[in-house]
């Protein structure tokens, strides 16, 4: 479900997936992107209840992994909670042959300096600096987390929405590699909102509209270094035209002068202008 604040202190309330008659609505009371142990604490000091839904009583969180480490004593192994409705419970490491254990209090103070470098960063102007600390601290975390890890999420959620538009990284100065960076987190933040926030969210448009730049720039790309026919070109500008389309039917319901409704309203434009440019071809 999602709630939109609408003019006149009335509130408008959507589902966000069809629904039959009969079955259990469901809204989130915390931030569906931090981590198990984040959102638990949360819902208890401002709701006052212990959270026991599917997700938080999972170690691997519906199967994203968004509280999951990296084993440091071998290879391969993943370090989850033995059991995630007990912050105290002990985690360990998914490998038979490793013992590596640790304590949830000593995971929960790992998960605060982190989080504590990440509210450091959300603070930076959007600007070079930005793009290039939140690189460099996903590079530093990479042995640390899981790639779909919370916290290494929230700067790929940033990263998506700064690559091409901040002096040095604008959309037509990317170079492919770039382009596809911003993609690929666009994707990976997409494939957890289908199990965290299904349906049709606010999010999800936001994504769709960040994915549809990258796609369209890199056919184009292809195009014109003479790597594709025109008509694998217009073949390959529907996926960008498809997100572009379903982030202004999604955010064609939010306030109009919000960012989002005004995101909306660019999506609107520019799915017109690339239906047009794929029909001039
Ligand atoms: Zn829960
Ligand atoms: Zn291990």
């Amino acid at each position: 479900m999602t709630l939109a604040w609408i003019a006149q202190q009335r509130v408008q309330v959507r589902a966000a997936i069809p629904i039959k008659a009969g079955d259990v609505l469901h809204l989130s009371y915390t931030h569906s992107l931090s981590p198990t142990l984040f959102r638990r604490e949360h819902l208890l000091e401002s709701k006052f209840f212990s959270c026991d839904c599917s997700r938080c009583a999972d170690p691997t969180e519906l199967g994203t992994h968004m509280s999951t480490l990296k084993c440091s004593k071998c290879d391969d192994g993943t370090v989850m909670s033995t059991d995630p409705l007990d912050s105290q419970a002990a985690w360990k490491c998914s490998s038979t042959e490793c013992a590596f254990t640790t304590s949830g209090t000593a995971v929960r103070k790992m998960l605060s300096v982190v989080q504590a470098e990440i509210d450091q960063l959300d603070l930076l102007e959007p600007g070079p600096a930005a793009v290039e600390q939140r690189e460099a601290a996903l590079k530093r975390y990479k042995s640390v987390f899981h790639p779909r890890h919370s916290l290494l999420l929230s700067m790929k959620l940033a990263l998506a929405q700064l690559y091409g538009r901040v002096d040095g990284y604008s959309i037509d100065e990317l170079p492919d590699i770039m382009l596809e960076r911003k993609a690929e987190f666009c994707r990976a933040l997409l494939k957890v909102f289908d199990v965290i926030a299904p349906g049709e969210s606010r999010m999800r448009a936001m994504m769709l509209y960040e994915l549809h730049a990258p796609l369209m720039f890199m056919a184009r790309n292809e195009y014109s270094a003479g790597l594709m026919t025109q008509e694998r070109l217009k073949e390959r500008l529907q996926e960008p035209m498809q997100c572009l389309a379903d982030a202004a039917r999604i955010l064609s319901r939010e306030d109009p002068h919000s960012p989002e409704g005004i995101t909306g309203k660019i999506a609107a434009q520019s799915v017109e202008q690339l239906k047009e440019s794929v029909e001039s071809l």
